[in-house]
């Protein structure tokens, strides 16, 4: 006999996806909304594309203002390291490729929805 199993609120179900968290707005998604950056051999930060670099690792939104704040100081406290001048350019210089939409035809259209 199978026990019948009444669900509290006919919960749908939810694949559970690990969430990641932006150390420079706090903007939590799932990983493929950020970039992972990991601290190098050197104490440096690097990119990780592929998000899967061994040690201490930070995530950044795809937005530049993220990466230049990360670079300022969010990522020196997330990855217990000191970004220096290189470093941080090079980190603001990769960030400048996700520039922030300019939505073309701004509408006031500002919905998150989980649409792919
Ligand atoms: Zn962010």
């Amino acid at each position: 006999m199978v026990p019948t199993r009444t669900t509290p609120s006919g919960v749908a179900r939810v694949r559970h996806v690990p969430q990641r968290t932006c150390v420079a707005c706090r903007r939590t998604g799932d990983q493929r909304t950020f970039v992972r950056l990991v601290r190098g051999a050197e104490g440096g930060v690097e990119v990780d594309e592929r998000g899967r670099a061994q040690g201490r690792g930070a995530y950044l939104c795809r937005d530049v203002a993220c990466w230049e704040r990360g670079a300022k100081g969010a990522l020196n406290g997330a990855l217990r390291t000191t970004i220096d001048a290189t470093n941080r350019a090079a980190l603001v210089a990769y960030g400048s490729q996700f520039v922030s939409a300019p939505a073309p035809d701004s509408g006031a259209h500002d919905e998150e929805s989980g649409e792919a």
